[in-house]
């Protein structure tokens, strides 16, 4: 881990990690804004993917949020990375309290981390829009369940859709709240692989009272300024804790 940053930890008793896409690009599953990101898909579908997850396309155009949804936001053999499991080594440590994540892939569950508000939801959990039934990633990925593409439940015929937060849909309120009490008790903050500039969630960061906050990014974002810290570098290696 990087020495300035395993300082600041060690000095810490209550560590909360704020994270984006930029945490899960090691596990291969690409983030928004790089240069590689799923931007490309803007050739393909002709819209930007911030259209095409809005609640009024998913409406409008089910089918083809789905054919988008499947190819580009799902990654069924992903595995957590250095920064995840270094995460989960700081909780089981004491030193981290709380996980608040923009991800919606699960990772950090899968790392071992057990104190996580996913902000966006998952794209492990699916329910049924009629009856609230819920069903996991395979049933939605099976054909079997779908009509082009489109997931419907056994029990009703209702379509099943992933509980992740689309763009123009409301956050979880529970879940920002947890949130924003863990930012508000943490000592260290520590920020990373986010771009800062998706809202609401980029806004929690104001209830941040504690004395270090630290950024970790490969491209500067509009907080840096106010970081004690700042690393622009891949995560997975300032994060990585060697045995
Ligand atoms: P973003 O794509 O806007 O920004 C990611 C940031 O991470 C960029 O600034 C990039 O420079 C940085 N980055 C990329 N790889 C990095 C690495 N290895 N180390 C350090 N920094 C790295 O992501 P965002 O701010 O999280 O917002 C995008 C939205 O898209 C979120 O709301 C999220 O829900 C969703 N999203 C989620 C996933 C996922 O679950 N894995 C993937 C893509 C998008």
């Amino acid at each position: 881990m990087d020495k300035r940053l395993a300082k600041i930890i060690e000095d810490s008793k209550s560590v909360v990690f704020f994270g984006g896409a930029g945490v899960s690009t090691e596990s291969n599953i690409p983030d928004f804004r790089s240069e590689k990101g799923l931007y490309q898909a803007q050739q393909e579908y002709g819209c930007s993917p911030e259209e095409i997850l809005s609640h009024t396309f998913f409406v409008n155009k089910t089918e083809t949020f789905f054919d988008y949804y499947k190819k580009n936001l799902i990654y069924v053999d992903a595995e957590p990375n250095k920064a995840h499991k270094a995460l989960a080594y700081l909780e089981d440590q004491g030193k981290l309290k709380a996980i608040v994540t923009q991800n919606i892939d699960g990772l950090h569950q899968k790392a071992g981390n057990k104190n996580v508000f996913e902000l966006h939801g998952s794209v492990l959990r699916n329910y049924c829009m009629k009856c609230g039934k819920f069903y996991d990633l395979e049933y939605i990925m099976d054909e079997k369940n779908c009509d082009s593409g489109i997931p419907h439940c056994k029990e009703c015929g209702g379509i099943v859709k992933p509980d992740v937060v689309l763009y123009e849909e409301a956050l979880d309120s529970d879940c920002m709240m947890a949130a924003i009490k863990a930012i508000e008790e943490a000592d260290t903050l520590i920020i990373g692989g986010t771009s800062l500039v998706v809202y609401p969630a980029a806004g929690l960061i104001r209830y941040f009272k504690g004395n270090n906050l630290v950024l970790i990014n490969k491209q500067s974002t509009p907080y840096d300024s106010k970081a004690d810290l700042v690393i622009n570098d891949y995560i997975g290696k300032v994060m990585e804790i060697k045995e």
